[in-house]
């Protein structure tokens, strides 16, 4: 595994002990008779307060992985720790936002409710406090107005909104995102895209973020860990170094987000080809 540093200038190097530690992970599924490995020999680090995105391409086991992180799946060999705990189920500490956000939102449940859902399980946390903790996190997604309303009353991207929210309402040290933007128009992709830039300052915790688009993974992330091979393994940890704020038109159209685009790409692509 290599790590190269775009820009060193702006990009101190990583300290103290992870937060999210992953080793050795790999995963087979067995299917009748057939059994196909995925995911060979992953490893990595996610540290406090970045932004951490997954890159590779479709089918490389992107989202296999993140259920290996959240606990929802074991891997078949190596570990996750979240802090010194190893992962064996879903842990307190870690949020997870999906894709498909129509089918993790509850329609007969008003969004304040939704968002409030997965307070319930936390103990020590009266009515009054998951409330106050569901306006907040409704607030800092923009949708403070909108806690009295069903979900399917709201647009693709204000239902995403709602599904974020709903994982920050819970805190999380680690927020997992699963190909959150890929079920919504591009203007409104641009929009939850600055959204997390945002939520990151505001919560100051650990973003690990799947995606196969490769300009979005730049946009966002302090580190691009791209995935490829078959059984994937990591590539590279890429270093991406670009200043914040960082805006859709002017950090986009900066020389080093072209060359860091092209280097993402170029790693994705030469994998492929070898293959
Ligand atoms: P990605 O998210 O990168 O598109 P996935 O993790 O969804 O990739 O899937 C990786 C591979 O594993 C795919 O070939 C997929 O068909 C297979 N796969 C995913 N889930 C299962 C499962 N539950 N059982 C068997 N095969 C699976």
């Amino acid at each position: 595994m290599t790590e190269i540093i775009s820009n060193p200038s702006t990009n101190p190097p990583r300290q103290g002990t992870p937060v999210l530690s992953v080793r050795g992970l790999s995963k087979t599924y067995e299917t009748g008779t057939r059994t196909r490995p995925v995911l060979g020999n992953v490893t990595f680090d996610a540290y406090d307060d970045e932004t951490v995105c997954i890159v590779g391409p479709s089918g490389a086991g992107k989202t296999t992985l993140l259920r290996c992180l959240a606990g929802l799946m074991p891997p078949s060999s190596g570990t996750v720790h979240l802090r010194s705990d190893r992962v064996t189920g879903p842990p307190e500490g870690l949020a997870v936002v999906f894709q498909d956000y129509s089918r993790s939102l509850m329609p007969w449940m008003t969004v304040r409710k939704n968002v409030e859902l997965p307070l319930r399980a936390r103990s020590g946390l009266s009515g009054q406090g998951r409330r106050a903790r569901a306006e907040k996190a409704l607030a800092s997604v923009g949708l403070e107005a909108c806690g009295n309303q069903y979900p399917w009353q709201l647009s693709g991207g204000m239902q995403q909104r709602v599904a974020i929210a709903r994982a920050l309402a819970y805190e999380p040290e680690v927020l997992l995102m699963d190909e959150p933007f890929a079920s919504v128009d591009a203007q409104t992709r641009s929009d939850l895209e600055d959204l997390t830039h945002s939520i990151k300052a505001r919560y100051k915790m650990t973003i690990l973020l799947v995606t196969h688009d490769i300009e979005e993974s730049v946009y966002l992330a302090d580190r691009v860990i791209v995935l490829s091979g078959t059984p994937t393994t990591v590539s590279e940890i890429v270093d991406v170094g670009l200043d914040y704020p960082r805006d859709q038109v002017s950090t986009k159209s900066t020389k080093e987000f072209a060359e860091l685009r092209s280097h993402v790409l170029g790693l994705i692509r030469t994998r492929a080809a070898s293959e």
